[in-house]
């Protein structure tokens, strides 16, 4: 039987920086996939820059534009343009991204296999691969998305809830390609629990709106909506897909004794935002961090990877629940306060990277967050 000191059942931006990370270590790695790659995965495929500076690979032969201004709308009326000093998110789509981060996965020595699923037996040490192949794995990674089964197989994940997307692609010339060109569109406050977005890309732009679970008979409404008011019709756009947004409870336990989850799997979506490439790069490194000193005998366990999500990632979390809070409970209050430019040097700080939270910030732009903070409170 082969063996390996850690499997990843997943080949998503989190699996693959996962599995990149461990090989550059020198852990032999197994990495499965039931799809075969190049393969889309429903995404607005916006990486911020703080995203960029986790992922373990420049990501740029798959960037397709680079994004420096935002314009922030509010129920189709009152908006705000805001101009970053740098581009701070670079637009890729997924069937790219994923794909070149699984091929840079086998160049680093990962073992990879394609249009293969993996079931993991009652010890959680041994793994069936579709095929019938039994193989042995120090660590499991559990990297199968919002929709995997590898958490409930390993008594993980307890208290995920879930939001839903739903977008589609404006091919150029049914949309103006200057309109959007480096500019992203957030249309807010519009949709219970989320927003609607237009992502510029290299030959189309993407139309998309998310919101609560209990939104998504509505989303097709929501996405019409979107359409209409930028001026296509929404028979133009193409690929139309949806996809649930897992979102990780207080205390949802995503490490087990040799087994852990990693982006959406461990319901890792930023609430409000509802991005997961960050939290995908950041989680495949506090992973990697914890198997390493499994593999090295430093510790015994991978129980340290929870404390290390907690601790790098609940601060903007529970800042963003609380946004999502406010946005939902008074929305015009909310959107007077998000339309100020002190609010938008902590929200360029943030997407930069050079903010862990909005609780980092200091002086007189935390009276903006201090606002929003009072508006969503529990
Ligand atoms: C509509 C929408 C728009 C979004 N827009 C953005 C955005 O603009 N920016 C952003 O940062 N985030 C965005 N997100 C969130 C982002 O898409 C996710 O956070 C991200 O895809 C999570 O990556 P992952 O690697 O955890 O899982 P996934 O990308 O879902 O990958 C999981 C992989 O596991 C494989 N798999 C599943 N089950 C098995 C199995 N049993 N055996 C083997 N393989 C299996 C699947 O084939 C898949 O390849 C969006 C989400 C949605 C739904």
């Amino acid at each position: 039987m082969k063996a390996y000191d850690a499997t990843v059942i997943g080949g998503g931006p989190a699996g693959s920086a996962t599995a990149i990370r461990l090989a550059e270590a020198g852990a032999s790695v197994l990495l499965v996939d039931k799809a075969t790659f190049p393969r889309d995965k429903p995404c607005g495929g916006g990486m911020t820059l703080r995203a960029v500076k986790q992922c373990p690979v420049d990501p740029t032969p798959v960037v397709e534009e680079l994004v420096d201004t935002v314009e922030l709308r509010f129920r189709y009326d009152d908006e705000v343009v805001r101009h970053a000093k740098e581009p701070v998110v670079w637009m890729t789509q997924r069937r790219r991204l994923d794909a070149f981060l699984i091929d840079t996965a086998r160049e680093r020595g990962v073992e990879v296999r394609e249009g293969t699923t993996a079931q993991i037996e009652a010890d959680g040490r041994e793994l069936v691969l579709s095929g019938g192949e039994r193989i042995r794995s120090s660590v499991i990674v559990g990297a199968d998305g919002a929709n995997g089964t590898a958490a409930r197989t390993l008594k993980l994940g307890d208290g995920i809830t879930h939001g839903v997307a739903y977008e589609g692609n404006a091919p150029y010339g049914t949309v103006s390609q200057e309109r959007y060109a480096k500019r992203l569109v957030l249309e807010i406050a519009d949709i219970p629990g989320g927003y609607a977005w237009v992502f510029p890309k290299g030959d189309h732009a993407n139309f998309g709106v998310g919101g609560w679970m209990s939104e998504g008979p509505k989303l097709r409404e929501h996405l019409q909506r979107l359409c209409d008011y930028h001026g296509i019709p929404v028979g133009a756009l193409e690929h139309l897909r949806g996809h649930r947004l897992p979102l990780r409870g207080a205390g949802t336990q995503i490490a087990g004794e040799r087994a852990l989850l990693v982006g959406d799997a461990a319901g890792l979506i930023d609430p409000v935002s509802g991005d997961g490439m960050y939290e995908c790069f950041v989680s495949s490194k506090l992973a990697t961090d914890a198997i390493l000193d499994l593999l090295a005998g430093r510790t015994s366990t991978l129980a340290a990877y929870q404390p290390a999500v907690d601790h790098a990632l609940s601060p903007l979390h529970k800042a963003s629940w609380k946004l999502k809070h406010a946005l939902d409970r008074w929305p015009r209050a909310s959107w007077q306060v998000a339309r100020t430019q002190l609010l938008w040097k902590t929200v360029e700080h943030l997407l930069r990277g050079d903010l862990a939270a909005p609780g980092d910030q200091r002086g007189l732009a935390r009276a903006p967050l201090r606002a929003l903070a009072l508006l969503g409170r529990g």
